[in-house]
């Protein structure tokens, strides 16, 4: 069967390149000096894409690990947590922060906008007795991108120590992880960076490895436990053997978008062009504003369900789109523009299909979706 164009928020499409790297001779990273160092500089690679001089680790787990893990090591049973909540991902960090004993108090800003800063800043005079806050960069599933340049220094001037899931950011809109003073940010492999599924990469500021280094009480759990990290370099040991064949890939990954200058412009461009077509030909965007660079999310026209739109593009058009889940299943469509999918050729095939299953269905269009494309891209 011919593989589909996966048009989805991650997943995304994996380059020859990468898939190479997947396939070459393996070495036992925990004998292999070398590796210790190949390990190091794909660290450091990682570093440059965050704008950050914090330390690095990749781990072998998909992206919920690194949400996992930073609850898991910086939290103790009754520490206060600031969960910042407007989107799934933003509500389901908090179930993170409760099982690993966290005391946590929900600020709820708008599921439809980015957060309010403003409502922050005043809920923050009243309430900042926090040890850390969590927040998500873009809400994958609703298309936001979150203003966490002013949300973490603000977070900031109370001491709390800052948590941000960028894992669909990453690469794909502008992090400046020290200026914003975020003390870890959680990225995943198979996002922007376009490496398959299986590894979570993260920073950790000097503030986040104090707290994690001076608890009451001992991390439980080992995998989620980043404090075994700490001086693996200095030791030349890996708390587990290394997922070497995927760490080659990532390494493949992160170099090719570190190369690429244009990425963030061309993310920026291509989203506001699809984001102007869906709105022009009538389609409604889910958000009201914030909209993300890597994601876009879209109501499920009347007159058709999300069931036959994904089955439609796949079956007579090879591309696969995504829905989203929670309350948003069924009722949205998402395309995913990160990374490998975020090039011209692919966002304007996805849409030329699409636009053929909204006739089909005599879903009403003021012009034609690809067109509109061409014209604002
Ligand atoms: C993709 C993603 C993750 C990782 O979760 P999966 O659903 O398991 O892929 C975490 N946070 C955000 C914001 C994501 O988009």
């Amino acid at each position: 069967m011919k593989t589909p164009l996966i048009m989805t928020p991650g997943p995304t499409y994996v380059s020859e390149e990468v898939r190479r790297a997947l396939s070459r001779e393996i070495t036992n990273p925990d004998l292999d000096l070398d590796f210790y160092e190949f390990y190091k500089e794909t660290c450091h690679q990682i570093k440059k894409l965050l704008n950050t001089k914090n330390d690095v680790l990749i781990l072998s787990g998909e992206g919920i690990l690194g949400l996992e893990a930073a609850c898991a090591s910086l939290i103790e049973d009754g520490d206060k947590v600031l969960v910042i909540d407007n989107g799934i991902f933003g509500k389901g960090f908090g179930d993170f922060a409760k099982m690993y004993g966290g005391e946590v108090q929900f600020f709820q800003s708008d599921y439809e906008s980015a957060i309010d800063v403003d409502k922050l800043e005043k809920f923050l005079e009243e309430n900042h007795d926090f040890k850390l806050a969590t927040l998500v960069h873009c809400e994958t599933p609703s298309g936001i991108t979150n203003p966490i340049e002013v949300i973490c220094p603000m977070l900031k001037k109370y001491g709390i120590i800052t948590v941000v899931d960028a894992v669909s950011s990453v690469g794909g809109e502008t992090l400046n992880t020290d200026a914003w003073k975020i003390d870890m940010v959680l990225g995943g492999s198979q996002k922007v960076l376009s490496a398959p599924p299986g590894l979570t990469f993260l920073s950790i500021s000097e503030e986040a490895w104090g707290a994690i280094s001076n608890r009451r009480t001992p991390i439980i759990g080992y995998y989620c436990n980043l404090a075994i990290w700490k001086n693996w370099y200095e030791d030349q040991w890996f708390p587990y053997t290394q997922p070497v064949s995927d760490l080659y890939a990532i390494r493949a990954a992160v170099d090719m978008l570190l190369e690429d200058k244009e990425a963030l412009e061309r993310h920026r461009k291509i989203a506001e062009a699809l984001r102007k077509s869906l709105k022009d030909a009538g389609i409604q965007l889910y958000a009201k504003e914030g909209f993300s660079n890597t994601v876009t999310t879209f109501m499920v026209p009347e007159g058709i369900t999300f069931r036959q739109v994904y089955e439609d593009m796949l079956k007579n058009h090879g591309i696969m789109i995504a829905g989203a889940f929670d309350f948003l299943k069924d009722r949205v469509i998402r395309i995913g523009h990160m990374g490998e999918n975020c090039y011209e050729e692919k966002v304007y095939s996805t849409l030329k299909a699409l636009d053929q299953v909204f006739r089909k269905y005599n879903i009403p269009l003021r012009g034609e979706l690809h067109k509109l494309f061409v014209e604002y891209v």
